[in-house]
């Protein structure tokens, strides 16, 4: 028997071809409460200005600015209170000469007034106030449409619903949101080694873990996971367990068995299903056998078996077909620059990814790679926020160079807030 001959291509190149793939989700209504983390499906235009009226910032009073000229500490200038408005309430009265309504932050200007004077700038009395500067006509005044215009496409298809999109949503009467469908996620251990979490250790045995970390890193994505028992390797019976799972789900997950090896099956098992497979070595460690396929609008991710490369290859390949099905507009795994912060004198025959920590540090991102890190290390990934990049063809990287990295966890361990 010989073994298969496998060309490796660049890592961008294997991204690539993963989200030049024609696979988008439906898209469906949600309510706006559950909507956060999907994708929005269509435009949202302005159908009113932002502010809709013009209106008060300030709890003061609403006169008009030609009668203020002259003011000064030596020469007073007062003003009648003819009404009293808080937010919600709109005045029936015209302000006319030296008068004023009393407003509150919120409510709307009333009719004549064209100036705010904040109550600290006043003197009050009974029914009057005074003042000892003059005003602009404007001056305190939230204009009318002076953040948003009638028409303005306030959020684009293809951005993410973040807190902000909420209330944008939420001004414009969204009770329900447009929006991409998440896909689905299945997942397979396959590796006739692995063992349950609950199960007892057996001599030549291990736990499976990728398993649950795959099932946790989809979670993060906001996706739905099912894990299906874990594959012995058997081709019959995880051929079987791929096509159930793929009547289920919109992504199949595997790890193991993508490799070479006498019972490396996966490859067996995307030529049994008819899956086109977009690639099966990528010039990269660790996980250079990371496979994925295609079948039937579907994706077929092989993650490697060594928990290192499995996780690298979710963040590498899964992320970004994860994020382009949802619709989204950025779906390519964010490149950063920081600091070395230790020597990595290993040559990088293929591009290297090191699972690592990156921090703020002062002004200067830094990154130092998170301990013992062989594709089969488990432990470093919990250690790890980013993973380093070193470039194919490199070597003898020192303390003090600068690298790509890329962020795999959205909160830095900065301690030292800097607010
Ligand atoms: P494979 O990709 O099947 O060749 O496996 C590569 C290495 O990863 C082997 O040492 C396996 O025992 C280990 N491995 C495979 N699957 C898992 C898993 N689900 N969890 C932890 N380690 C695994
Ligand atoms: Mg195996």
């Amino acid at each position: 028997m010989s073994v298969e001959k496998r060309t490796p291509i660049p890592v961008s190149e294997a991204i690539h071809r993963v989200v030049q793939q024609d696979i988008t989700m439906p898209t469906r209504q949600v309510k706006l409460a559950d909507s956060t983390g999907y994708i929005l499906a269509e435009d949202i235009v302005a159908t009113y200005e932002i502010p809709r009226f013009d209106k008060s910032p300030y709890d003061g009073y609403a006169l008009r600015a030609q009668d203020t000229e002259g003011a000064s500490g030596d020469n007073r200038l007062e003003f009648k209170v003819i009404d009293h408005i808080g937010a919600g309430s709109v005045s029936s009265k015209v302000v006319g000469e030296r008068e004023a309504v009393r407003i509150m932050t919120g409510a709307k200007v009333p009719e004549g007034a064209d100036a705010i004077v904040m109550l600290e700038q006043t003197v009050e009395s009974e029914d009057s106030f005074t003042i000892r500067k003059p005003f602009q006509v404007g001056d305190n005044i939230a204009r009318k449409g002076e953040e948003t215009q009638i028409g303005d496409v306030v959020l684009e298809r293809g951005q993410r619903i973040n807190p902000g999109a909420i209330a944008v949503l939420a001004t414009y009467g969204y009770s329900e949101v447009p929006v991409y469908e998440k896909p689905s996620v299945g997942v397979i251990a396959t590796g006739s080694e692995l063992l349950n979490v609950e199960d007892e250790l057996e001599e030549g045995k291990i736990r499976n873990s990728n398993g649950p970390m795959i099932a946790s890193l989809s979670q993060q994505l906001g996706l739905e996971v099912e894990t299906y028992q874990i594959q012995q390797d058997d081709l019959e019976s995880s051929i079987e367990a791929v096509k159930r799972a793929m009547q289920q789900h919109d992504i199949i997950i595997t790890t193991g068995g993508v490799s070479v090896g006498d019972f490396d099956y996966l490859p067996e098992i995307y030529k049994a299903i008819d899956a086109e497979v977009l690639f099966n070595k990528i010039a990269m460690r660790p996980g250079s056998v990371t496979t994925v396929a295609v079948a039937n609008d579907q994706y077929l991710f092989g993650l490697s078996g060594n928990p290192s490369a499995c996780f690298t290859g979710f963040q590498l390949y899964v992320k970004p077909a994860v994020n382009k099905m949802m619709g989204a507009q950025a779906y390519y795994p964010q490149v950063i620059q920081a600091t070395l912060m230790e020597d990595f004198g290993k040559p990088n025959p293929f591009t290297r990814f090191i699972r690592a920590e990156a921090t703020l540090d002062g002004q200067q991102m830094t990154v130092t790679p998170a301990g013992f890190n062989k594709s089969g290390a488990v432990v470093s990934i919990a250690h790890s926020n980013a993973m380093i990049v070193l470039p194919k063809g490199t070597r003898g990287f020192k303390k003090g160079y600068t690298v790509n990295v890329i962020l795999t966890e959205s909160h830095a361990y900065e301690e030292d807030l800097n607010l």
